[in-house]
């Protein structure tokens, strides 16, 4: 790494003890950003790359609820607002025991440059809760977004900062949050939350927009290689939100998703997943996954305990969650064949991984570049919320394709002109960071 850089990266173990996930995220950035400062000294200059990393406002809170049986539990809430250059905060809300404020910076430094990358107009946000969700009665989970909501409501709002879900958060939780929100403010204002349902100003196409979006991409990425979906098996990790519509869009571009997993273990199902079945077991009755393979009896099995990484597949879909993939099961997917991995998850690839799989060709899509999909529809939903319009689903998909394919030949493009070709890690990293950059630096010094 260039010196300049290398002496940010240092401050930034310095001043962020602990927080490693965050560490290594500013790392990877840091890392593709050599030829961006060689050509263009303005940026270490004006102190953009410090100031940067340091996000611009970090707020911690006590969330105090009852729970079922009287008993008052206390949690912690985060919101860490990192970046307003190219619009208000946006990112989403983290509900899991593993949420601190690592995490939360981790997610919310890598948004900055998916939302720059979307080329609308959103900065950069990441909130949540160390709360688990996991065995939480309905009336729990809603006593606890109302208590989340009850302090977050006041650093929020459609021109400052515009959470949405992600893990553990979903449509039910934005509605409790919402309902909060509303109740506390009286005031009904649509675009202070995105992820909503569709009767209450949410947007069609948001529910399967990160899963979508990441199909969109690896197709775009499949497309460079000569090839395509069709007839190619797919794995995808994770059953949550992303997993299952990256699995519905395989499926429709005639992929074949042959295994797919929770924190538990995977199943695996040579016919093709059944994602309907899927929905069904894992959003209406909220199971785990194992009971997806009881109801397909012998179609399919359930393995407890181990890694999804294993199942040969020619796609690799890590959908689920942060360093998922290491250095040795990268290895065993190239080994099986496996020629593109597209990151529907945030940064589900440790760096080892990453490494292992760009030296042996396989073709490597970043989370900040290939599940950015999500986000993009979230700011469709901010427009149609300013404008009290709704579009069909049809129109929205369009433009979700239209952002991924846009995005997809960006970064191209940027590594190209940065003598990198092929790498969309580089790609991504410096298209994102320098439309964040630019506006920095005409923003002024603030
Ligand atoms: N949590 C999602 C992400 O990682 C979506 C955030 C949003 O829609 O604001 O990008």
């Amino acid at each position: 790494m260039d010196e300049s850089l290398e002496s940010v990266y240092d401050e930034i173990l310095r001043r962020n003890p602990g927080e490693t996930e965050f560490h290594q995220a500013a790392y990877e950035l840091l890392d593709s950003l050599r030829p961006v400062v060689s050509r263009h000294p303005e940026y270490t200059e004006a102190a953009v790359i410090r100031r940067l990393c340091e996000p611009e406002r970090q707020i911690i809170f006590r969330v105090p609820w009852v729970d079922d049986s009287g008993a008052v539990q206390i949690n912690r809430g985060f919101r860490v607002e990192f970046n307003s250059a190219l619009g208000p905060y946006k990112g989403g809300l983290r509900f899991h025991p593993s949420v601190y404020l690592g995490i939360v910076k981790f997610l919310g430094f890598e948004q900055i440059f998916k939302n720059s990358l979307t080329g609308l107009p959103i900065g950069g946000g990441k909130g949540g809760s160390d709360f688990d969700p996991k065995g939480r009665s309905e009336g729990e989970i809603m006593r606890f977004c109302q208590a989340f909501m009850t302090e977050l409501y006041r650093h929020i709002g459609e021109y400052t900062d515009v959470p949405a879900g992600d893990i553990g958060v979903g449509r039910r939780e934005i509605g409790y949050l919402f309902g909060q929100y509303k109740r506390i403010t009286n005031r009904y204002e649509s675009g202070v939350l995105t992820g909503k349902g569709l009767t209450w100003g949410g947007a069609q196409v948001r529910t399967e927009a990160t899963g979508y979006g990441t199909v969109f991409f690896a197709n775009e990425v499949l497309k460079t290689r000569g090839t395509s979906f069709d007839g190619k098996t797919v794995v995808i990790s994770g059953s949550g939100n992303v997993a299952i519509y990256a699995a519905e869009k395989v499926a429709e571009l005639g992929g074949r998703v042959v295994a797919c997993s929770d924190s538990g273990g995977f199943v695996v199902d040579e016919d093709g997943i059944d994602v309907a079945l899927l929905k069904e077991v894992k959003e209406v009755r909220r199971e785990r996954i194992s009971a997806y393979a009881d109801e397909r009896g012998g179609r399919s099995r359930y393995v407890a305990g181990e890694s999804v990484w294993t199942v040969p597949c020619d796609i690799a879909l890590p959908c689920a969650t942060q360093n998922e993939v290491d250095g040795d099961l990268a290895a065993t997917l190239v080994r099986n064949g496996c020629v593109v991995v597209a990151e529907g998850a945030n940064m589900p690839c440790t760096p080892d991984a990453v490494r292992v799989l760009t030296e042996a060709g396989v073709s490597f899509a970043p989370g900040k570049a290939a599940n950015a999909g999500g986000v993009a529809t979230s700011a469709l939903e901010m427009q149609q919320n300013a404008s009290r319009d709704s579009w069909s689903f049809a129109h929205t998909e369009e433009r979700l394709a239209e952002i991924m394919v846009g995005i997809h030949d960006r970064c191209l493009e940027t590594a190209d002109s940065y003598g990198i070709p092929g790498s969309y890690v580089a790609g991504a990293n410096i298209a994102g960071f320098i439309q964040v950059a630019d506006a920095m630096l005409a923003l002024g010094v603030i």
